[in-house]
């Protein structure tokens, strides 16, 4: 707290700076609508009527980082603002920017050109509230509304509508009537977003507080049928209601990999649409490889388990071997990781996504947590025997025959036939040799 007092503080004396030389400055933007709702400050955004070239004129430690659009970064006590000129912006034949920034000297003016009354409010370095739309009302009242003509706002810039759902989810806020039709009229529009952005806001609705609510109203809007790039469908308004209770559980898991494979899993979006899918939202490779690991080692597990009866006399024997055999083919730190995700499912909602038995679960999570604690390896890369070692021990050329056999010793460990033990990996891998279990 003392930290991000210190924060205020700087943004204060900067605004104060500004004050001294007859220039206006205001707080704005995100930080008075957080600090209003008592949410924690994450960065202060300062808007005032000194041109660019004044704002670096002032301060000793500037970096112009987007002097066009008029934002200069004042560095204070070792922390960075953003410094933006007061403007207006005109044109928007894009859908998406402004054609021309003009800056300006009104405040009102600069604030009327924000998205919606809540993100619209100034405060001064007295911490006096400037508020001419009424953002206030709104955040009391719980409601999200456009500064001015929703229709005009939402055609000016496409991006709004995303921005519109993931504050309403996040801030727990009712999307005003006018507002909403706004957004439902003008949902085609949303064609003309670069798919990065409409992936980074998705992005942030499903790291936010309430993914649930954000589905479900971007199921409504029928927002997402009209990206630039065709997505396949992800929320359809009878599986997003389907899907709430676990929906409403992304939030407990920390990495966004598990959020989203959670999520496709909870949404019966198989690992094929939902590869498609991160790929049209331009994530990251390493994103996509991740998620949909974790969605393929699912449909894999629910399959093989769909296949066994808990009345059969070798049921344990069987949940064991599956277990086995998914550490094997996706290694156990990953199957580890699927069965808390799946574990922390079935306590939270009591409830198992996609066609998982929560019987046939909780037997196996019996099961797997005594083997899990065991298994000597997480990896491949665990193996305590490399290529070099096998070659070395088998005076061999290196060819395909040695990653086969390293599969094969990895298997052996996992299913605990040799400890994982370099020099009877050795050992066990001329015998393998012997018997032919490299061909
Ligand atoms: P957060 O950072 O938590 O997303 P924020 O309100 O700070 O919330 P930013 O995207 O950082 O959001 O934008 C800062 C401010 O700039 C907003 O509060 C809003 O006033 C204005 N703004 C941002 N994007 C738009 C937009 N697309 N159209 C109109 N105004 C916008
Ligand atoms: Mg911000």
């Amino acid at each position: 707290m003392a930290e991000k007092q210190g924060l205020v503080d700087s943004a204060k004396s900067i605004i104060r700076e500004l004050n001294r030389r007859g220039f206006s400055a205001y707080m704005v933007g995100g930080y008075v609508r957080d600090r209003l709702l008592g949410r924690a400050v994450k960065d202060i955004d300062i808007a005032t009527s000194a041109t660019p070239d004044q704002v670096v004129a002032l301060f000793p430690h500037t970096a112009a980082t987007g002097v066009k659009h008029g934002t200069v970064t004042v560095i204070m006590d070792g922390q960075g603002f953003e410094v933006t000129t007061f403007r207006s912006e005109a044109g928007y034949s894009d859908l998406r920017r402004p054609d021309q920034v003009r800056f300006i000297t009104d405040l009102t003016e600069d604030l009327s050109r924000r998205d919606f009354t809540i993100n619209a409010m100034a405060m001064d370095a007295d911490e006096a509230l400037y508020d001419p739309f009424h953002g206030m009302e709104d955040l009391r009242t719980a409601t999200l509304r456009c500064v001015g003509d929703p229709k005009r706002r939402f055609s000016e810039d496409a991006l709004r509508m995303l921005r519109c759902v993931r504050f309403a989810a996040e801030y727990k806020l009712e999307i005003e009537k006018t507002t909403w039709h706004a957004l439902v009229h003008n949902r085609h529009k949303l064609a003309h977003i670069a798919m990065e952005r409409v992936q980074m806001e998705l992005a942030r609705i499903v790291a936010g507080s309430d993914p649930a609510r954000g589905a479900k109203l971007l199921a409504a809007s029928g927002l997402l049928a009209h990206t630039k790039t065709a997505l396949p469908v992800l929320f359809h308004p009878n599986v997003v209601a389907e899907a709430d209770s676990l929906l409403s559980l992304i939030p407990l898991f920390h990495e966004s990999a598990h959020k989203w494979a959670f999520m496709l899993i909870a949404l019966r979006i198989d690992a094929n649409d939902g590869g498609k899918l991160l790929k049209s939202l331009k994530f990251a490779k390493h994103m996509q490889h991740r998620t949909l690991a974790l969605v393929r080692l699912h449909e894999w597990m629910a399959n093989e388990l769909s296949r066994l009866s808990a009345r059969s006399d070798d049921f344990p024997s069987s949940l064991q071997n599956i277990w086995r055999a998914g550490c094997v083919r996706f290694s156990p730190a990953s199957m580890s990781v699927w069965l808390d995700l799946m574990n922390l499912a079935a306590h939270a909602s009591g409830k198992l996504p996609g066609e998982l038995s929560a019987e046939i679960f909780a037997a196996l999570y019996g099961q797997a947590f005594v083997l899990r604690k065991r298994m000597p390896v997480a990896a491949p890369a665990d193996l305590s025997v490399n290529g070099s070692d096998l070659l070395r021990i088998t005076a061999r050329s290196p060819g395909p025959w040695l990653g086969k056999l390293l599969d094969k010793l990895y298997e052996e460990v996992i299913y605990e036939r040799v400890p994982n033990d370099r020099e009877r990996l050795c050992q066990r891998a001329l015998e393998l040799i012997r018997d032919g279990a490299d061909t």
